[in-house]
């Protein structure tokens, strides 16, 4: 008996081995095996298939052990897998090991324990007043905090929140400040029977979206789900996986990051109980183990997990909803370069499943697709109980300056400190957001001009006042902040805004406001994201200011204003999705303002108030946008209308000059009016810790051009000149 084997390392292609007589009957598809590879004598591989005939030229070595008692991948799973390693052009044990939680690349390592029911968490009677007395315990008080925010939870929200939080929630059970209760029977007999438990009655539009989705169950069907924020696009997912679920079937959600929006799982537990494995960066690998395992022997039958999750073993798969589809963390970047979203696509064919991508602002290749007939299109146009969308207003920085006014320190112009002060005034909250870490982005010495730049790599340095430290944000190495100029001796001053003077004007504007910061310097773990969020949902923040972080999480009803501080930070950036991305995340941060009772406002400071991006978001006009962008595209022979394949080269200063060349030689012989090359050329960023960078960019109509030179390219990669390395990155998102 022969076996095709997948070996868990940097190699492309597969193996076959022999299988001994006395394994043979333990071996199956998406079984992990043991067996001799190259001069190691045991590496982990996983059989993809079974071949007839030996690969001539190849010595036959045996199978020197069969690894779980069970397969970890169904046999569509390998095909799904098999199907990513031919397009993502990646080794297929990479790939494989990416899949698989980290418990279970390990050997052994039995599941943990399975269990039972919903438990849920409250506050009990006079916690609210014990709150105080927790100071000297950061992590029961955090907790406790947001217990009180968000009243009676699941206790799988609270995981998903605090990571690490199980020995505080234990420590306040025992202290008779949380209760803890569990509730199995309601929700798990309810949803077999495929009543709806615990559902508020659906909107015309929610019924209208279900009335296509459920009739498609049991085929291929792939959706788009476009609700603006706050339309009810998750209560559409619940109501279609319930559905699901009372025909005996799986379901698949991805979403882009749990710690952010712990609230969404918690629903999801909420309503389908144990039913439910979750599968996020916050569990431990054990942890994860035992949810796949969960999920691979049929103990839980829907998946709520990140990018990887794309991999779950969900039995019987019949829907896969991958929630604010346009997100840019569903492409994995380093290691293997895959899109979950894209591959959920192909796993909705391969195993027959009901595809939903929902966004409130769809990517514009989904749109396309749309367009051209390939997904449906189901929309949610208005916000749950007629809500209105928040008015924004633009305020035009340049124009303020060539008025003569003073835009403020941290860019608060007057108009900004107005609100923010009338804001305060009412007793309600306000979100800042700028998309740039720190204090000041540049340093310069007044006399000679030298910036303070990284050693290793080709930035800045951001100057990070609290700390007194300057800070690369590619490598992380950081230096003492000293006003002297370590060149010259003259005096250096710094200049570009970042959170940190913002948080900083916002207190000298409004000394009585009681202002936070949520960017990665503020918030060092999930755990105190979760803790400042729970602060200001339960109103002990007035004013938060922070980065992209603000922009998802809760549904916090006490917002009225969001201020962006600079609208135009990802403008500039030399990537084609730049401005698609400006206008998501403004959209994403609009949203969080007016989701209570109150009317919300935003108001938006940019340099330019006309580009479509912004001007578009300010009139929440999707459609606009995405006809003119899609027009811009087009015109340059971008994404959706052509395909992309980077190459990024990463070596010495004369290995990686000398391997792009090799490599853009190599590929000259295929080029045409139909597969061009941008090229070789240094990266935006040309040096990350020491290492140089070079990039070639392929664009073709289509894929099979793009696999053609890649095939002419591989052998060069394989050994490319002067020792550098050599990535192929599919369908790229960052261009940096
Ligand atoms: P989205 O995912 O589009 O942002 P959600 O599904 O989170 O929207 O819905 C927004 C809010 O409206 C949530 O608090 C949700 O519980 C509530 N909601 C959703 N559908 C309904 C409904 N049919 N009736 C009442 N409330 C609803
Ligand atoms: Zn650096």
């Amino acid at each position: 008996m022969l076996v095709e084997v997948a070996v868990a390392a940097a190699v492309r292609g597969t193996f076959t081995y022999r299988v001994p007589t006395e394994l043979a009957r333990e071996v199956s598809l998406g079984q992990r095996v043991a067996v001799p590879f190259g001069r190691s004598r045991r590496a982990t591989g996983y059989v993809v298939g079974f071949p007839t005939a030996p690969t001539a030229g190849f010595e036959l070595r045996d199978v020197v052990e069969v690894l779980d008692a069970e397969p970890p991948f169904t046999p569509k799973l390998v095909e799904l897998i098999r199907w990513a390693e031919e397009y993502y052009l990646v080794p297929p044990g990479e790939l494989l090991r990416a899949a698989l939680p980290p418990g279970l690349n390990a050997r052994g390592g039995e599941a943990g324990p399975e269990r039972r029911g919903v438990e849920y968490a409250a506050p009990a009677p006079g916690a609210a007043e014990a709150v105080q007395r927790l100071a000297r315990a950061p992590a029961r008080r955090a907790l406790l905090e947001y217990l009180l925010a968000r009243g009676r939870i699941p206790v799988e929200e609270l995981r998903a929140a605090f990571p690490r939080g199980r020995a505080a929630l234990t420590g306040l059970a025992r202290k008779g400040l949380v209760l803890l209760d569990q509730e199995t029977p309601v929700a798990r007999a309810g949803v077999l029977a495929g009543e709806r438990v615990d559902a508020p009655v659906l909107a015309p539009s929610q019924a209208a979206a279900l009335g296509e989705l459920v009739p498609a169950l049991g085929r291929f069907a792939p959706f788009l789900l476009h609700g603006i924020t706050g339309s009810g696009k998750t209560e559409v997912y619940l109501n279609l996986i319930a559905a699901a679920r009372a025909a005996g079937k799986g379901a698949l959600v991805l979403v882009p990051e749990i710690a952010l929006t712990p609230q969404l799982s918690g629903r999801f537990r909420a309503r389908f109980g144990d039913d439910v494995a979750l599968m996020h960066s916050g569990l431990s690998g054990a942890e994860r183990h035992a949810e796949w395992t969960r999920l691979r022997r049929g103990g839980a039958h829907i998946c709520v997990g990140v990018r990887s999750a794309i991999f779950a073993p969900v039995p019987d798969l019949a829907v896969i909803v991958v929630d604010e589809e346009h997100d840019p963390s569903f492409k994995q970047d380093d290691g293997p370069a895959y899109h979950a979203r894209d591959l959920a696509v192909v796993r909705a064919r391969i195993e027959d499943a009901v595809l939903v991508l929902g966004s409130a602002t769809p990517s514009l290749e989904t749109l396309e697709n749309t367009t051209r007939g390939r997904y449906r299109r189901l929309t949610l146009p208005t916000r749950i109980d007629d809500r209105p969308l928040p008015e924004v207003h633009l305020v035009d920085l340049s124009r303020l300056r060539r008025g003569g006014h003073e835009v403020g320190p941290g860019l608060v112009s007057p108009e900004l400190a107005d609100a923010l002060l009338t804001t305060l005034a009412a007793g309600q909250q306000s979100i800042l957001f700028l998309n740039r870490r720190g204090y000041q982005t540049l340093v310069i010495c007044e006399a000679c001009g030298a910036e303070a730049r990284c050693t290793e790599c080709s930035v800045s340095l951001t100057h990070h006042a609290r700390r007194g430290v300057l800070i690369c944000h590619t490598c992380g190495h950081t230096e003492r902040m000293s006003v002297a100029c370590p060149a010259c001796g003259g005096v250096r001053f710094g200049v570009g805004v970042g959170t940190e003077q913002v948080e900083e004007a916002v207190r000298a504007i409004a000394p009585a406001a009681r202002v936070a910061r949520l960017d990665r310097d503020a918030v060092g773990s999930a755990d105190d994201t979760a803790a400042l969020l729970a602060r200001f949902a339960r109103r002990e923040i007035d004013v938060l200011v922070g980065t992209q972080m603000v922009t998802k999480g809760h549904d916090f009803p006490g917002v009225t204003l969001v201020g962006v501080v600079l609208a135009d930070t990802a403008l500039a950036l030399p990537d084609f999705r730049a401005a698609e991305r400006t206008f998501q995340l403004l959209t994403q941060v609009a949203g969080r303002a007016g989701r209570g009772a109150e009317a919300g406002r935003v108001l938006v400071q940019t340099f330019h108030p006309t580009t479509p991006a912004i001007a578009c978001a300010a009139t929440h006009d999707f459609a606009a946008f995405a006809a003119d962008e899609l027009a811009k595209r087009r015109r340059f022979g971008f994404p959706p209308f052509t395909r992309l394949l980077a190459v990024r080269i990463e070596g010495s200063e004369e290995g990686a000059r000398r391997a792009a060349e090799a490599l853009a030689h190599a590929a000259r012989p295929l080029l045409s009016a139909e597969l061009t090359m941008l090229g070789p050329a240094p990266a935006p960023i040309e040096r990350i810790r020491g290492r140089s960078r070079w990039q070639l960019l392929f664009r073709a109509s289509g894929p099979p051009a793009l696999f053609r030179v890649h095939g002419a390219l591989a052998r060069v990669a394989r050994r490319p000149p002067g020792g550098a390395s050599v990535r192929f990155d599919m369908d790229p998102h960052a261009m940096l």
